[in-house]
């Protein structure tokens, strides 16, 4: 199965590819999580990427691009892979076709996890992230047995320098003009499927993880 989340920030794309990857045994590819760790080893990439990062702009494509282009390569993507947060403009897309034709790969759904604006900012300044295994958490919908303690790891959780009011504005805007395009793109060539990101945590995971065996 070759997936795609799309959603604007705080959809719970990353939420509920933890469950998806986990009951499909495929690789969750998230580029956000791949600047942020590159951001945090200080590699020459991450240098560069957290200049944009940290400002709530998205990355320039060909350095995107080019993490797509190795990943996807690996052997482990040969059973499936699920993409979240790429692409996220449409020459994005378009590289992303590209890639999947040279590696003889198609993809099959683009799931939009589709959630009102108004929703956004209180997911994203209460989210928290285990700093030891990724998990993601939220102070009120999804709170931790223990606060600022991940549940499955017993990691410490932080706060992404990049959820606040201000950065959330500046991101928002970005996901509007570069990236809301995509769904046409996709609609265009009948590979989206929406899915009401409005819902609680379990009833959207629910609605995916049918859609998926659906298609298997
Ligand atoms: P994205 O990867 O799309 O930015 P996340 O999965 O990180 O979104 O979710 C953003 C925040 O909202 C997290 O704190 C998460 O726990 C919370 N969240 C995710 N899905 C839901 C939901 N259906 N209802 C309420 N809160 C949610
Ligand atoms: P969110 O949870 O808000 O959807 P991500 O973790 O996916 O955020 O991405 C965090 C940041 O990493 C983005 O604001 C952007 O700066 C950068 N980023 C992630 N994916 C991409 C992409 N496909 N193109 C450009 N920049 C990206
Ligand atoms: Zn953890």
């Amino acid at each position: 199965m070759n997936v795609i989340f799309m959603g604007p920030p705080g959809a719970g794309k990353g939420t509920q590819a933890e469950k998806i990857v986990s009951e499909f045994q495929i690789p969750h590819i998230s580029t956000g999580d791949a600047f942020r760790a590159a951001m945090s080893q200080g590699t020459p990439m991450g240098i560069e990427a957290k200049g944009y990062v940290d400002k709530g702009l998205l990355v320039p494509d060909e350095i995107t691009n080019g993490i797509v282009r190795e990943r996807l390569a690996q052997p482990d993507c040969d059973k499936g892979f699920l993409l979240d947060g790429f692409p996220r403009t449409v020459a994005q897309a378009d590289a992303l076709s590209e890639i999947v034709d040279s590696l003889g790969k198609k993809i099959e759904v683009v799931i939009n996890l589709a959630v009102d604006r108004s929703y956004l900012l209180a997911r994203l300044t209460g989210r928290r992230i285990c700093k030891s295994c990724g998990s993601t958490y939220h102070v009120i919908f999804n709170p931790p047995q223990q606060e600022g303690v991940c549940d499955k790891c017993s990691g410490e959780l932080y706060q992404r320098s990049d959820d606040t009011e201000e950065k959330v504005g500046t991101r928002l805007d970005e996901y509007i003009n570069k990236t809301a395009p995509l769904l046409d793109y996709y609609q265009k060539r009948e590979l989206l499927r929406e899915v009401n990101g409005e819902q609680d945590i379990h009833a959207v995971t629910e609605q995916i993880s049918s859609l998926l065996r659906g298609l298997a």
